[in-house]
């Protein structure tokens, strides 16, 4: 009777708990499992694959939804068109340096070297090597049901963002499309929160198996990729963020890395750069002294569009996996994953680990094995942490740079030398 009503309260709390709490767990027992079984552990790999295939289920439609309702909700004329083309821009921009500074120290560091998992996937397909030009060219599908069908992200995204831009051009016209795909892609995010219910156990069956076949040799690479993706974050704020202020808005960056204490404070520990989205706008406004207008548009859009640090995240995770599985990447590769994870960036939403599920587009991509990431999954809530605080500090340093440039900035509050008083 007793046993009955502990194993009830017991799975209440399992309920209970947080995803993320849950899958670390699922990745400890996995371990745990897996050291205890070696290589019998292996029964436990069909939970695994099926926490994948409903991954590998989501990618086409999810991008694809989301990606046009990310564009079409950009609606604006005149100063607000030329202050979101600026914000895009070095939206976009940023991006790509966070990404290319993520591969940069993954190269530096090899987090993936010596985790020999060459024999753990099925279907790695080794990529042939496009030249640039040929991957510049390929983005453009020349039939876009044909790359739906084949799962070519990056002509989906070209497509999707095509579509997007000309249902905006059209008007009232465009309306009920819009409508549907708003519809279609809120359907694909419960879908997305459904699966990820699985992650707890697809993680425990994938570790339990790696960890079955290679004991706890797996957990002193994760340990690294976590070094090396704080090591980035802090390098894309601190150095690169700072330059872009001094340099590009001839401000001074202390007062910017002050600003961020609060915000960066909510970003880190929920982990989510639409949740902060009030505590930016604040210390934009208040301390940085970025006017009402330019906080209230370019900072909601940067929390939808802006992922510096998620690109970061995935450009140092594509490269462990990479040499985890002993995949050797073209230079082409190298840049298809730039341009997958910079595109991309516009249609992830900026809530709790939405960037473990873009990383499955960037290995897609380039022929990347899926099964790398249900074993950087374990450790995820800790890689989000760091890469929603750098989403969020990117953020605000281009609000302070587009506030700058327009001509709204209140230089005295930036300085210090007056308060911030809310106005009418
Ligand atoms: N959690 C991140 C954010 O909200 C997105 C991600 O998972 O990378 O910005």
């Amino acid at each position: 009777m007793n046993n009955k009503k502990n194993s009830t309260q017991s799975a209440g709390a399992w309920t209970r708990l947080e995803l993320w709490k849950k899958i670390l767990i699922g990745m400890i027992l996995g371990v745990i499992a897996g050291t205890l079984m070696g290589p019998d552990a292996e029964i436990f790999k069909p939970l695994g694959t099926l926490f994948i295939n409903a991954i590998k289920m989501l990618i086409v439609p999810l991008v694809f939804f989301s990606l046009i309702v990310g564009i079409t909700s950009m609606q604006d004329t005149s100063k607000m068109g030329r202050i979101g083309l600026k914000a895009i821009v070095l939206y976009l921009g940023t991006t790509a340096v966070a990404i290319t500074i993520g591969l940069g120290l993954a190269t530096i560091f090899t987090p993936g070297a010596g985790l020999d998992m060459v024999a753990m996937t099925t279907d790695a397909e080794i990529p042939n090597a496009p030249t640039l030009v040929q991957t510049l060219l390929n983005m453009i599908p020349k039939n876009p049901v044909g790359a739906l069908a084949a799962g070519n992200i990056l002509q989906i995204i070209v497509f999707a963002i095509g579509l997007g831009v000309s249902l905006v051009l059209i008007g009232e016209k465009g309306n009920p499309a819009i409508k549907l795909f708003e519809s279609l892609a809120e359907a694909m995010y419960k879908l997305t929160e459904l699966v990820m219910k699985l992650a707890p156990y697809g993680v425990f069956g994938l570790m339990a198996w790696v960890s079955g076949k290679y004991g706890a040799d797996v957990l002193l690479p994760l340990v690294k990729v976590i070094a090396v993706v704080y090591l980035g974050a802090l390098i894309h704020v601190v150095i690169f963020y700072s330059g872009m202020i001094s340099i590009l808005g001839r401000l001074n960056p202390v007062r910017y890395l002050r600003s961020l204490t609060n915000p960066a404070a909510v970003a880190f520990t929920t982990t989510s750069s639409s949740g902060t989205l009030p505590a930016t706008i604040k210390a934009s406004r208040e301390e940085l002294g970025v006017s009402k207008g330019v906080s209230s548009f370019v900072l909601p859009l940067g929390a939808t569009i802006n992922m510096d640090g998620t690109a970061l995240y995935q450009g140092v995770c594509a490269l462990f996996i990479a040499q985890a599985f002993g995949v050797d990447l073209a230079a082409s590769d190298y840049i298809t994953i730039i341009l997958t994870a910079t595109l991309a960036s516009v249609g992830t939403a900026g809530v709790p680990g939405a960037g473990l599920i873009m990383l499955s587009l960037v290995l897609t991509t380039v022929g990347l094995p899926l099964e790398g990431l249900a074993i950087v999954a374990g450790i995820d809530r800790i890689l989000d942490m760091a890469r929603t605080t750098v989403n969020i500090c990117g953020d605000m340093m281009v609000s302070l740079l587009v506030a700058k440039s327009e001509g709204e900035l209140d230089k005295d509050i930036f300085d210090g030398k007056k308060k911030f008083e809310e106005t009418a």
